[in-house]
């Protein structure tokens, strides 16, 4: 069966909780971004400036220790949590236990960007899975691996996770081949949205968004220079912070989607199809949600 359109009357449909002109950084939502490693500590940069650019009102990334410094430099918005170091410069999976620990009171907590892609990154994210209580949940990249295996984990987080794979990533998720996800990209969706029980927002020149039930929504909207480096990290940290304002697990995918896409429009308009960096979507993003709220 079919999806809607994400239009921008569908999303003045389904407005954003609005700010309490009276609140506070802390009640407009904190952010828990665990991302990065020595050799990929950027990913941390873009999904955490990205959350703040949805309107988040704070901002916590938790690292490698070895870059959580330089990253804290260059994103001065945050408060920055070195965790200990794999030999591969990634987080090791012992830093799960404090780590879910500060995110108490986190609106929203996005692990993957970034992350070495091997065991300890599962593992670490297991370990979040099994710790964290409350906060909605976005896992992208390295965070996805073995998710599949591990998902009674997930589901203790029904109704409050998102996960944000391509189509490679969503392959490997359900131990599927390339071809047969570019086959039934929508169906495949389902499958893994209602086995995990997660919102998915499965990454492409169309994106498909569908949750455990299966409803299903699409965006085409976007132009090909979002096929860049970093660019999904950015999509990841929309998503995250929209979350942490309130919005629903559907809620934050569908306008995180949009927000995106319309940056890259944005741009191309601007610059041309090609060469925009992804840390260029982030700053676009505030005027796009203004003129639809
Ligand atoms: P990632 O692969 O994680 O960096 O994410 C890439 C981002 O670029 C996703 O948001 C995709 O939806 C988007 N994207 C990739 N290819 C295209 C394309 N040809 N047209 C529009 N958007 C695209
Ligand atoms: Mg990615």
């Amino acid at each position: 069966s079919g999806a809607m359109d994400i239009t921008e009357a569908l999303l003045r449909g389904m407005p954003l909780p609005r700010p309490d002109e009276d609140g506070d950084k802390d009640r407009r939502g904190q952010v828990m971004v665990v991302a990065g490693s020595v050799e990929v500590p950027g990913a941390a940069l873009l999904a955490g400036i990205a959350a703040l650019r949805a309107g988040a009102g704070k901002l916590q990334m938790a690292t490698a220790r070895s870059v959580a410094v330089p990253l804290g430099l260059a994103v001065p918005e945050a408060l920055v949590i070195g965790l200990p170091e794999t030999p591969d410069g990634g987080i090791a999976p012992e830093a799960g236990a404090e780590l879910a620990r500060r995110a108490r009171r986190c609106g929203a907590v996005l692990v993957g960007p970034g992350m070495t892609n091997g065991a300890e990154s599962a593992a670490l994210t297991g370990v979040l899975l099994d710790r964290l209580d409350g906060p909605a949940l976005v896992l992208d990249a390295a965070a996805l691996r073995g998710l599949t295996d591990s998902r009674e984990r997930l589901h203790r987080h029904a109704g409050r996770a998102v996960i944000t794979p391509h189509a490679g990533e969503m392959a490997s998720l359900l131990g599927i081949e390339r071809e047969a996800v570019a086959a039934d990209p929508r169906g495949t969706a389902r499958r893994a949205a209602a086995l995990l029980q997660v919102v998915v927002v499965m990454k492409g020149p169309c994106t498909e968004i569908v949750t455990p039930q299966g409803e299903a929504w699409r965006y085409s909207g976007g132009t090909v220079g979002l096929a860049t480096s970093g660019s999904g990290d950015t999509l990841a940290g929309l998503v995250a912070g929209l979350l942490a304002r309130g919005a629903t697990p559907l809620q934050a995918a569908v306008w995180a989607v949009h927000l995106h896409g319309e940056a890259g429009n944005r741009l191309t308009r601007r610059h041309g199809p090609l060469g925009f960096l992804a840390r260029e979507l982030l700053a676009e993003v505030p005027g796009i949600m203004a003129a639809l709220s």
